[in-house]
């Protein structure tokens, strides 16, 4: 096999060769055929988040098809599955036991603390796949993995309301709003200042006003989802929602959140984070999604071209997701 590894955070991923690493009790073998570019592997790439397997193969955004399988794993060969985010959990401890496994102690999240799919082929725990139908496109449903199931357990904690803003339009956002347009909710985005072309894409997948993150929306929300990194958007976000409006933060990292006065976060007002996701967000979304008629916009790499994939999204330089195919 092939992977782009990552040996030490900041570093360039560096083409290897590997031998086909063989499943054990429980896993399966994957051929890669898709694998979607995730702003978390920029932040574990750029050392951002702490304590990473190193090395790492990283991506969390997979679609792939069973080439081999453990003891116990009933899953046929060839059956194409998607591998997320969550990797794996004990089961046993108290998140586990009250349906927040999302926030177990010792989970294991792919491309982070166990190998991803910025490879031809990876392990999963097969417990933890979801499987995908035959006719399906793997390069427009790996962006699905992670930003539509993050964007989706977002959307869930903003709430009921009709009104949503969201910050970011990115892979997560250009998906969530199409979710929201199909639930008859109303979609307003914020990009970064003077991205017109991002504020023109926003409009066609649905958004009904789009401007920039330094503007207030043409009328209070009721809840905001912030997809992009920086901490400043809480309170922008919290002065654009109506009373007893949530903001959520949709991301595992952010830049530190500025000093605000009270009198934003009053009147019931919150601030919440999502954390990972669990299997049920993961099937409850891929269900909705061909409901929804969920597109997604993409860019395609060849797995020797991950830097680059990388550097585009860092820069703000993509429309959409970034996709690689092996
Ligand atoms: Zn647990
Ligand atoms: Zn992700």
């Amino acid at each position: 096999m092939r992977a782009m590894v990552l040996h030490r955070a900041h570093g360039r991923l560096e083409m290897e060769e590997r031998p086909d690493p063989a499943p054990g009790p429980g896993q399966i073998r994957l051929r890669v055929e898709a694998c979607g570019v995730c702003r978390t592997d920029l932040h574990v790439v750029d050392g951002e988040l702490p304590n990473p397997k190193l090395p790492i193969v990283p991506g969390h955004e997979i679609v792939g098809r069973v080439e081999a399988a453990g003891d116990g794993v009933s899953l046929e060969t060839g059956a194409r599955v998607g591998v997320a985010w969550l990797g794996h959990t004990d089961g046993t401890c108290p998140y586990c036991r009250s349906d927040r496994e999302n926030l177990c102690d010792a989970a294991l999240f792919t491309g982070y603390t166990r190998d991803g799919g910025y490879a031809t082929h990876t392990i999963a725990e097969a417990d933890f796949v979801f499987p995908l139908s035959e006719d399906l496109d793997p390069v427009a449903t790996a962006p699905l993995l992670c930003a539509g199931l993050i964007g989706w357990r977002s959307l869930k904690l903003a709430g009921d309301g009709r009104t949503i803003g969201v910050y970011g339009f990115g892979a997560a956002g250009h998906i969530i709003a199409q979710v929201c347009r199909w639930q008859g909710r109303r979609v307003f985005a914020f990009t970064r200042p003077g991205d017109n072309a991002g504020q023109a894409f926003a409009l066609s997948m649905g958004a009904e006003w789009a401007g920039g993150s330094d503007e207030k929306p043409p009328e209070p929300l009721d809840a905001a989802i912030l997809f992009a990194p920086v901490g400043a958007l809480v309170p922008a976000a919290l002065a654009a929602l109506r009373k007893g409006g949530r903001a959520v933060c949709g991301g595992i990292h952010m830049s530190d959140i500025p000093a605000f006065p009270y009198e934003l976060l009053w009147e019931e007002r919150s601030v919440l984070s999502v954390a990972n996701l669990t299997r049920e967000d993961g099937h409850e979304f891929l269900a909705l999604a061909p409901q929804a008629k969920v597109r997604t916009a993409t860019t395609t790499y060849p797995l020797d071209k991950a830097n680059k994939a990388l550097d585009d999204l860092r820069s703000g330089r993509l429309e959409g997701a970034a996709v690689l195919v092996p």
